[in-house]
């Protein structure tokens, strides 16, 4: 799964958060349910927990819940209009708090935590109502996260906590259990294509349907992978790894030639020059999005269905290679192979020989052959 906090993959949910004048499209019955019939009725949660995927709008969804919470005007949706949701769109409305972990860090302290309980405690300057966000839930430590309990166990009147979450599982059970928990899906297929299809020029429209395949469905990762040179990099590393099995590559040869793109990466600072930024996490992810493919067309076996040739395949721009390799491989071997990759996410977190570890995977892939 794409996680914009462990990897260089892009950032799924950019910083428009403050001046979205909507949710989007897929979020219109999650709406009406949060926010349309609580406000009515005076009754949002104190606390709420959004639980979903990296890259369908949570943050944004947020936001504009705690523009219409803070609006001085508001019916249905954030007037737009008032001094209260004009200062928000600027981004500084004093009613609303955003904890998140510092530039470059993984973890949200608990010193940030107790700077938010201050702030918590002051009058509100509009509405009587005041927000905080708090997101990746999952980032605070253990220290940071009991003392947010604190204030959830007590809460201060008309302050509503908003957590975001990737990992619902991450977080401390005394937390999610006091929080109104939401779970947020990937919208259907049509409707994320259709979003998608307006945010990209006509020029890039033929790549919209490959976009969102690429991102399991959603759209907002979808807009962010276009953007950046990841599909660059995919396509290297992609036409690398097939070359084992479709052209008979040197599997250590190949393994060689990626983990040198890795290591003079990661010594190089700011180079001028135009290279691809490779990390061993994007090596891995994209292998892992082949075997995976690989794995469900040679479970389809030879069906045959070429209608349903396409349905769960991520890389569908590889589709004629792929489904000409997953006959030529043992179905076991690729499970195995997949087992292994789901190990080295973990050890490309450590300190450990890449050279070493792409070499072991690449000759296991060269095995899957029959
Ligand atoms: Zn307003």
């Amino acid at each position: 799964m794409i996680e914009s906090t462990d990897n260089t993959l892009p950032d799924a949910e950019a910083a428009s958060w403050y001046t979205n004048t909507s949710y989007y499209p897929w979020q219109e019955s999650i709406w009406q349910k949060l926010y349309t019939s609580n406000v009515a009725n005076d009754h949002f949660p104190h606390a709420l927990l959004l639980n979903g995927v990296a890259g369908i709008g949570k943050k944004d969804l947020a936001f504009y819940l705690a523009k219409g919470l803070l609006c001085t005007a508001s019916q249905n949706e954030p007037c737009h209009q008032c001094r209260s949701c004009r200062l928000f769109s600027a981004g500084n409305h004093p009613d609303v708090y955003h904890l998140t972990t510092p530039e470059n860090k993984k973890i949200i302290p608990v010193d940030s935590v107790r700077e938010l309980i201050q702030w918590s405690v002051l009058n509100s300057q509009f509405n009587g109502k005041k927000v905080i966000i708090v997101e990746p839930a999952e980032a605070m430590n253990q220290n940071a996260a009991n003392s947010l309990l604190k204030t959830l166990e007590e809460p201060v009147s008309d302050t509503i906590i908003i957590l975001l979450t990737h990992k619902k599982q991450a977080l401390l059970p005394t937390i999610r259990s006091r929080c109104r928990t939401v779970d947020l899906f990937i919208p259907e297929m049509e409707v994320g294509l259709n979003w998608l299809q307006q945010q990209f020029s006509p020029q890039e429209q033929h790549q919209a349907k490959l976009m969102l395949s690429l991102a399991n469905g959603s759209p907002l990762l979808a807009l962010a992978l276009n953007k950046s040179e990841q599909l660059e990099i995919r396509q290297f590393i992609i036409e690398q790894f097939l070359s084992i099995n479709l052209n008979s590559a040197d599997a250590v040869q190949v393994a060689d030639e990626l983990s040198k793109k890795v290591k003079s990466q990661s010594k190089q600072t700011k180079s001028k020059k135009k290279l691809l930024t490779i990390s061993a996490y994007d090596v891995i992810y994209w292998i892992d999005s082949m075997v995976i493919d690989l794995a469900r067309l040679s479970q389809r076996g030879r069906q045959n269905n070429s209608e349903n040739l396409i349905n769960n395949i991520n890389n569908i721009d590889y589709i004629q290679q792929l489904s000409e390799l997953a006959y030529q491989l043992h179905f076991k071997k690729l499970l195995k192979l997949s087992e292994l990759i789901n190990k080295a996410y973990y050890e490309i977190q450590g300190q450990i020989n890449i050279n070493l570890l792409f070499e072991l995977l690449f000759i296991d892939w060269k095995n899957c052959k029959i």
